[in-house]
């Protein structure tokens, strides 16, 4: 497929394999291993296995590899490796690049598990890791020394919606000699230009907007070519964390929607944030698209002019005002995860972020009256009628 096509484009035909059989939609290979016509062919596959030559669905498989494709054609980067979940990516990208005695530079705003892969995990294994105010410049610049190998962070935090500078950050980094891996999530692949941007590994969790619609855990590591079939394949196919091919023509059929689900998604929230906006119960709306975000021109430049699909409330009144505005909401969904079809709403305090520590959650700005909205695609009016009638309920 040609390089030259725009992203909508290869969201539908990119990395497509066709079998014999002229299928429209794409195949599952539901197979864990590959038949060889002779001892011969089994044995030059061993030495190097071409394009579309498999060996074991742990390596890879025709169906993961197309999703693979697609998504690389989509962030713009060389190459992918596609995983169990968005931790496994997480982990697995950092794991696969680090060793005892390295030095990482982290941004603290994480989400939770990554924050015990690299306090815990890491730590465990003898790499030092700093953690730094992803915002503050000064801090970066403070924190990356010459042993310093990699460094993290969300380009755009959860749950507080907190924008790193990604081209600053690299710049630093770079200099360093240091790595760049970034969690994206919430930038999506549809607003990322992190390649463009100096991310030298871009991490999803395909089980948010990629899916989309709440079926299947997935994740996905981006990159150049050298690093994501070099050091990331290595060590990816021999630890385990393989996606299944299943998984993987769910996530297909999801990338074929993204653009459309995301940009009704990030249209959603710019509706609500502007509507709810200086609210009675209210103490802030944070959405990056807002002229109020501290970062806001920061996070137009870098997620091409949208401020995405989530948007953070802080209520006044504090978890019993948070309770009756989540208890009040009829079409928006309780739940914990992002991305969705369907409008989720999550109290971080009392869920996804319960085990740290009040001081841990106040330096986050984890306040008890904060709820995190992830915008759906359904009517804008009628999600902007839910929430306002359940602020009010909350007052
Ligand atoms: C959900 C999420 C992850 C982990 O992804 P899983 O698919 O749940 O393993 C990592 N980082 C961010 C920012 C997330 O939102």
């Amino acid at each position: 497929m040609s390089k030259t096509l725009k992203a909508r484009t290869t969201a539908v035909h990119g990395g497509t394999r066709r079998s014999q059989y002229g299928e429209m939609s794409e195949a599952i290979f539901l197979t864990q291993g590959f038949v060889y016509e002779t001892a011969e062919a089994a044995e030059a596959r061993f030495i190097e296995a071409g394009e579309d030559e498999f060996i074991y669905a742990r390596y890879g498989n025709p169906t993961v590899r197309m999703f693979e494709d697609r998504i690389a054609q989509i962030e713009g980067a060389e190459d992918a490796f596609a995983c169990a979940s968005g931790m496994a990516a997480v982990s697995g990208a950092l794991t696969a690049l680090l060793k005892a005695g390295d030095h990482v530079v982290s941004a603290r705003a994480l989400f939770g598990s990554c924050i015990y892969v690299l306090e815990e995990v890491l730590g465990r294994y003898g790499v030092e890791v700093t953690f730094v105010d992803g915002t503050d410049l000064d801090q970066w610049r403070a924190a990356i020394r010459p042993e310093t190998k990699l460094v993290f962070f969300e380009t755009v935090s959860n749950p507080t919606l907190e924008v790193t500078d990604l081209k600053a950050v690299a710049d630093l980094a770079h200099a360093a000699g240091a790595l760049v891996v970034v969690d994206n999530v919430f930038a999506t692949p549809v607003f990322s230009e992190a390649v463009a941007q100096g991310a030298d590994l871009v991490v999803y969790s395909a089980t948010k907007h990629i899916d989309g619609q709440g079926r299947t855990l997935g994740g996905v590591i981006l990159g150049s070519k050298e690093l994501i079939r070099g050091k990331i394949e290595a060590y990816m196919k021999h630890t385990g964390a393989a996606m299944s091919p299943f998984t993987a023509w769910v996530l297909l059929k999801g990338l074929e929607t993204l653009d459309l689900r995301v940009r009704a998604q990030a249209a959603n929230a710019a509706a609500v944030a502007e509507a709810i906006e200086g609210h009675a119960a209210l103490a802030r709306v944070l959405y990056p698209g807002l002229k109020s975000h501290p970062q806001h021109d920061l996070a137009l430049a870098q997620m091409g002019g949208s401020g995405g699909t989530m948007v953070a409330i802080d209520l006044k009144g504090g978890k019993e005002a948070a309770f009756r505005f989540l208890n009040a909401l009829q079409v928006a969904l309780i739940s914990n995860n992002l991305g969705d079809a369907k409008t989720i709403v999550t109290h971080p305090a009392t869920t996804t972020h319960q085990r740290l520590s009040d001081e841990q959650k106040a330096t986050l700005g984890i306040t008890p009256g904060l709820i995190r909205i992830s915008l759906g695609i359904e009517d804008g009016e009628d999600l902007v009628a839910d929430i306002l009638q359940a602020l009010d309920a909350a007052l």
